[in-house]
């Protein structure tokens, strides 16, 4: 079974405070109305995302970033799982984008085990994305439980873009692989 992701980038506003590898991994079958990522779709799409490939990844990044994040990819446990156990001995954080609409009970335990930020809700147009304050989906930190949506809306109190103690990272996230 495939576990293709397309080019992984650097970004800065998916993870408060971190610097991520960012991994989207192909192959969602949610198909939310207004998906901003339909090259997600297709399980075909991308290259393999092997452990090998995965690991020459964090070492050409290794020393500039604090986390990986993936966009996707729960559907296949075992894969996602040998990830991010690498990008644990690697020192990195790691985090979760996934699409699925309840909060992280609803995640396979064996995958949360190894997250330290977990973002769930489906992509919903009506409602909008982390910078919504009225959207259905939520960003949580999972080795303390908090809900860090607040982080995430802009014109906040607590968040970066209007205090200048916490502007290392401008954050706001839309459906970006839900
Ligand atoms: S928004 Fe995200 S979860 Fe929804 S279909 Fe697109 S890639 Fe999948």
């Amino acid at each position: 079974m495939d576990f293709n992701c397309i080019t992984p980038s650097v970004v800065f506003q998916e993870v408060p405070d971190e610097i991520s590898l960012c991994f989207s991994i192909t192959g969602c079958k949610l198909g939310c109305k207004g998906c901003h990522s339909t090259e997600l779709w297709h399980s075909k799409n991308g290259m393999a995302l092997t452990n090998q490939a995965f690991i020459l990844w964090l070492k050409k990044y290794k020393g500039l970033i604090s986390c990986v994040v993936f966009f996707g990819g729960e559907w296949q446990a075992n894969a996602l799982i040998e990830k991010l156990q690498i990008a644990k001995s690697f020192g990195l954080k790691t985090c979760l984008y996934s699409g699925e609409e309840a909060e992280e009970k609803y995640i396979d335990l064996r995958i949360t085990q190894h997250l330290n930020f977990l973002k769930t809700g489906a992509w919903r147009d009506e409602l909008g994305g982390l910078e919504s304050t009225h959207t259905n989906q939520v960003f949580r930190d999972l080795t303390t439980g908090e809900k860090l949506n607040h982080l995430f809306v802009k014109n906040s109190d607590n968040n970066s873009y209007n205090n200048p103690q916490k502007n290392n990272s401008l954050l706001g996230v839309g459906n970006v692989a839900a």
